[in-house]
């Protein structure tokens, strides 16, 4: 049996060529989300227990790196968390960095960390996610928390293709036998949404393409849900979509915009002007997958502090 979930509504529909297309607004999910998380919280508090503690390590100045720690920290304080950031200069060593994760696995007040991502080049990335007690990979990237997902065992699921699940089900998109295409393979993405949709209680049967997966445009228009995670600016086109499908776009690019006061706008891998109008539901970008993503963190670090405390 498949789960079924009705409490929260699409907040948002357009007509669009006379069908209902309706929007996977992350944005006004992840609000309610996090007031959940805020309300329990306020609940632990008001017994008494500490609040959760979620930290975060950034090595570098990388622009879109900062950027993603800060909304973490805001997303953090919005719910009631205590959080931390470890700025770390450029030149940090592999060594140094090693260090300090060894010092966040052993404080018993934090209860979940993160490792911002990418790293300087001098440091191999793989052998400090491995350095990660699994028990605050909070991220799930660490190969025990990926080992037990796939195995369908107690784990931390990677924040995105959490956040993705969670869409689906709140607004309660059938899964059970659709078609799912995937375009990417990434270890964050594109490998971990083919994984735990293909799992019971999803039940898709999946196809996962990638860089030399041939005839794209073939598989995608079987795809009853499609979920482009490809990271190139409006790849995906009319097309390449069956007419009806649910379409789940994760990219991200910020291109220059002169109209806009940042100077920018964000698009992502799908050309959502001749898409949206085939599809059944959409998520759009900016405010479809973002917003979950950040909010599922939120959700792995309660769930560290549940599981750490018992
Ligand atoms: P990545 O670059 O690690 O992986 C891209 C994947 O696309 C690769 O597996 C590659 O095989 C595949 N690919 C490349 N060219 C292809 C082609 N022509 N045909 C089929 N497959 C092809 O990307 P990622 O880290 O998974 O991120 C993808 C996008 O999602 C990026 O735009 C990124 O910024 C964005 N992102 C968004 C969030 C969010 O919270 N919304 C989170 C993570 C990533």
């Amino acid at each position: 049996m498949q789960e079924k979930y009705t409490d929260a509504k699409p907040t948002n529909s357009a007509k669009k060529g006379g069908e209902e297309v309706k929007i996977l607004d992350g944005k006004s999910l992840a609000l309610q989300i996090k007031e959940e998380i805020a309300n329990e919280v306020r609940q632990l508090t008001a017994d008494g227990h500490r609040a959760p503690h979620l930290a975060a390590i950034i090595v570098g100045n990388d622009g879109a790196s900062q950027t993603y720690v800060a909304s973490k920290e805001k997303s953090s304080h919005e719910v009631g968390f205590t959080s931390s950031v470890y700025r770390m200069s450029e030149s940090t060593s592999e060594q140094q960095l090693l260090e300090s994760i060894e010092f966040l696995n052993s404080d018993p007040d934090i209860d979940g960390f993160i490792v911002q991502l990418p790293l300087p080049k001098h440091i191999d990335e793989q052998k400090i996610i491995n350095a990660i007690s699994p028990n605050k990979d909070v991220d799930g990237f660490t190969p025990i928390n990926v080992g037990r997902m796939v195995l369908g065992q107690e784990c931390f699921v990677p924040a995105t293709p959490m956040g993705i699940c969670t869409l689906l089900k709140r607004n309660g998109i059938e899964t059970e036998g659709k078609h799912c295409v995937v375009i990417g393979r990434s270890n964050i993405v594109g490998t971990p949404v083919a994984n735990l949709l293909s799992r019971k209680g999803f039940d898709c049967t999946v196809t996962l393409c990638h860089s030399r997966t041939r005839n794209l445009a073939e598989l995608t228009r079987q795809a009853d849900i499609l979920i482009v995670a490809i990271g190139k600016p409006e790849f995906v086109t009319a097309d390449m979509v069956k007419p009806g499908a649910v379409v789940i776009d994760v990219g991200i690019h910020r291109i220059p915009d002169e109209s806009k006061k940042s100077g920018y706008r964000i698009i992502g891998d799908v050309k959502h002007q001749e898409v949206d109008p085939l599809c059944s539901w959409v998520t759009p970008v900016p405010g479809g997958v973002g917003p979950l993503t950040i909010v599922s963190l939120l959700e792995n670090t309660l769930l560290a502090y549940k599981r750490n405390n018992k």
